[in-house]
């Protein structure tokens, strides 16, 4: 259906700096400017946009949708990243059935829309010898019938290696084969190509140095590039990644990426908070991108990705809110927020502008994930965007309207959003869920799994 969007407060856009109006037509932005008249014939749906500004639709480029059932686990509210994986996540999802896994999926990309969120990568990890292919379909329903975009990062362990989590809660890792054979069934029923895709699938093991060999990595590096798939893992998110690095390989963790073939211009790793110059060198050199995960890092105690060094150095930014069991607010806003913010706590109050950070939790986190026809308000870009309203009285006093939600941060209210030109919010409401039904189902949900769970 083709809609008009008119009078805006202000866009956030480049390449229409003044517009105030929008036209969108079969999934695509048609037309921008100001005072735009609706189409003769009556077909357009016109949605007034007084009191709102309008972002391109945010764009997560980290995500674990399974832990948006695990916010606040009491043992692990005081753990750094090593004990709290094994207290909170390892801990509960091999207990988490399919029908837990669908609910929190749900809830997890609820609050993605709910925060102007229109593109969301799952670093789905909950693989191991005895996966029933029904616990990742259900990510991809849960996608589906909310309507946001999704790129579902594939993890996968093929030895317990150093990992805590996996050997104190007996999880059996997969064998390379079963994540191969696996990986082809989801590219075969799933996986879009086009540079419009609403579903896309990325080769992701869960952890380089802990949970995977040089030989898997590599033939999972070269699976990807043979099928034209992203890769993407955890790397460097607190100093162990070295350690464990120099003392299984002999090789610093950014090198050893390289010899196992995971740099370049088609990956990106979350946190890389424990990055000195030379790791910025070789990212750098390589085009290797950046989920930048600050509220995560603040929570585990983790420290702060350098990527203000890194930005300068020509390192591809993006923004994830990482999982909730370690990022309990679940917006991607509100992590947009704290990235404006803290490294100006640590650098000075030139260290990032607004724009700068919008666009890395839009335009840059796109192109990261190779989704380049989103996270830009353009014509004949995607019709993918937030109306935030701003006609509320902790907005009142703001002068520079445009970018009210992201210096003011949560709560927000998203008032309409569109997924390839479909509405996925309406009137404030997040369009295919019944929000009491969902708590409802959460809380049953969680009940059992705690029963399961010693
Ligand atoms: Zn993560």
């Amino acid at each position: 259906m083709p809609y008009l969007i008119r009078n805006a407060v202000a866009v956030f856009s480049e390449a229409h700096p003044d517009a105030t109006d929008i036209r969108l037509r079969d999934g695509r932005i048609t037309e921008m400017g100001r005072q735009l008249l609706p189409a003769e014939d009556g077909a357009e749906t016109v949605i007034d946009a007084r009191g709102c500004v309008i972002y391109p639709g945010l764009v997560n480029t980290h995500h674990h949708l399974a832990q948006s059932i695990l916010k606040g686990i009491p043992e692990g509210l005081n753990q750094g990243l090593g004990e709290w994986l094994a207290s909170v996540p390892y801990r509960f999802w091999p207990q988490i059935s399919p029908d837990l896994m669908y609910h929190a999926a749900r809830l997890g990309l609820y609050e993605m829309l709910r925060s102007g969120t229109t593109t969301c990568a799952d670093h789905h990890y909950l693989y191991h010898r005895d996966t029933t292919p029904d616990m990742e379909d259900a990510v991809w329903q849960a996608a589906e019938d909310l309507g946001i975009r999704l790129v579902l990062c594939r993890g996968n362990a093929v030895e317990k290696g150093s990992h805590k989590g996996m050997a104190r809660h007996g999880i059996e890792p997969e064998s390379i084969d079963q994540v191969f054979e696996r990986m082809d069934h989801t590219l075969a029923r799933h996986h879009q190509p086009g540079p419009d895709a609403m579903r896309r699938l990325v080769v992701a093991p869960t952890s380089l140095i802990h949970s995977s060999t040089p030989e898997a990595l590599r033939e999972q590096a070269a699976y990807a590039r043979r099928h034209g798939l992203r890769l993407h893992s955890h790397l460097l998110e607190v100093a162990f990644d070295e350690v464990q690095a120099r003392e299984k390989y002999g090789l610093h963790a950014i090198d050893y990426a390289e010899q196992c073939d995971f740099l370049g211009p088609d990956v990106w790793f979350a946190h890389l908070v424990q990055s000195d110059e030379h790791v910025i060198d070789r990212l750098a050199a390589t085009g290797t991108g950046i989920a930048h995960c600050p509220t995560s890092n603040c929570r585990l105690g983790s420290g702060v990705a350098p990527v203000i060094p890194m930005a300068r150095k020509g390192v591809p930014i993006s923004v994830g809110v990482d999982g909730s069991a370690s990022s309990e607010s679940g917006s991607l806003l509100q992590e947009l927020n704290l990235a404006w913010l803290i490294h100006r706590a640590m650098h000075g109050p030139d260290a990032t502008d607004l724009s700068q950070v919008l666009h890395w939790g839009s335009r840059d986190g796109a192109r990261l994930l190779g989704l380049e026809q989103t996270g830009e308000l353009a014509v004949g870009k995607l019709a993918d965007f937030a109306l935030y309203d701003i006609d509320q009285p902790r907005f009142a006093g703001v002068h520079t309207p445009l970018m009210a939600p992201l210096m003011c941060g949560e709560p927000a209210t998203v008032k309409h959003s569109f997924v390839n030109g479909q509405p996925v919010v309406e009137d404030g409401c997040v369009k295919g869920l019944d929000e009491r039904q969902l708590v409802a189902e959460v809380r049953q949900g969680v009940r059992t799994l705690l029963q399961r769970v010693s």
